[in-house]
């Protein structure tokens, strides 16, 4: 007899079907016409009622199957019962048929802590940036990301009313990475992915000092690391806190996944433990390939703007 999946590919294969859920959330509000925009700390930090509802989908869904999993959404939501509706008891059976790699086989749920960015992009979204908007699962296991699942709500929205909206790209260290085709950027061109939102000095500055051929200025971090993984950018510059762990939990993982890599600006690897400051206050660079090239071009005064702590 088959025996049950390990934790991890069950959480992951539900971590798939409420993204996809949370998909459609997203697609139903935006046609809703009503965002529901509420500014957090200021005009470029908002939340919708799609990040709302997207939380509340994921973190009720995962913690009733998963009730011993630490699940840490981004937005802070008053504590209410959550709708039926939202609530997501499916799970992938592509993720369930696949084995679980060796050193995760045996983890245990209470070991395990998700990273829930509902809506990554938020702002893009409510400027009809549609294509940057993600919605981000990362997992954790001894302070490392070693799995993660980002949907991309409206991907192929610019094609046409034929064409199917929005994808689920999912991956798990020792495993790989699926929902996408890897590229890489031509050998020896620089193109650098970078806030189009929250830039300053120090991201200015960086990015110049890495002598890129192009820069490219979107919004999301999951938006950026896909451009890594599909060919689009060759590194991921963010000199500046602002990031924060929910940002970068999930598409650190899938970059890890098919061999990438995401540090701070000093080349520090950031933890995902339940207790760890929610900022990544050194910044993010992340590459697929030639990450110590980058990291060897980063200004002085930029490493000591921002110490790793
Ligand atoms: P961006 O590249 O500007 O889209 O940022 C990637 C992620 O980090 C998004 O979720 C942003 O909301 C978040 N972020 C970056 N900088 C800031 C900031 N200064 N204030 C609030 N959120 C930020
Ligand atoms: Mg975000
Ligand atoms: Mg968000």
């Amino acid at each position: 007899m088959a025996s049950r999946p390990a934790v991890l590919m069950r959480l992951m294969a539900s971590a798939y079907a409420v993204a996809e859920k949370a998909g459609t959330i997203v697609r139903k509000v935006l046609q809703s016409g009503e965002l529901g925009i509420v500014e957090k700390s200021g005009a470029n930090d908002l939340q919708t009622l799609a990040d709302r509802l997207v939380q509340k989908s994921i973190c009720a869904s995962l913690s009733k199957s998963f009730p011993k999993v630490t699940i840490i959404g981004e937005e802070e939501l008053p504590a209410e019962a959550v709708e039926e509706d939202l609530i997501e008891n499916g799970q992938s059976s592509l993720i369930l048929q696949k084995s679980c790699p060796d050193q995760y086989a045996s983890l245990k749920e209470e070991e395990l802590v998700v990273w829930v960015d509902p809506l990554d992009g938020t702002k893009e979204y409510t400027e009809g940036l549609l294509d940057h908007v993600t919605v981000l699962i990362g997992i954790a296991y001894g302070g490392k990301a070693i799995a993660g699942v980002i949907n991309q709500p409206f991907y192929n929205y610019q094609m046409g009313t034929g064409a199917s909206l929005g994808r689920t790209l999912w991956g798990v260290l020792g495993l790989g990475a699926f929902g996408f085709q890897l590229q890489e950027v031509p050998d020896g061109k620089r193109i650098i992915t970078t806030t189009r939102s929250h830039s300053n000095k120090l991201v200015i500055d960086t990015v110049q000092a890495m002598e890129p051929h192009d820069v490219i200025r979107v919004g999301g971090a999951g938006n950026k690391i896909i451009q890594l993984v599909e060919g689009k950018a060759s590194a991921y510059v963010f000199a500046s806190p602002g990031c924060k762990k929910w940002d970068t939990c999930a598409p650190e993982a899938i970059l890890q996944a098919v061999g990438g890599k995401l540090t701070d600006m000093h080349g520090n690897a950031y933890t995902y433990d339940a207790n760890v400051k929610h900022m990544n206050s050194a910044g993010v660079l992340a590459t697929l390939r030639n990450h110590e090239y980058y990291l060897s071009r980063v200004p002085q005064a930029v490493l000591q703007a921002l110490p790793s702590n």
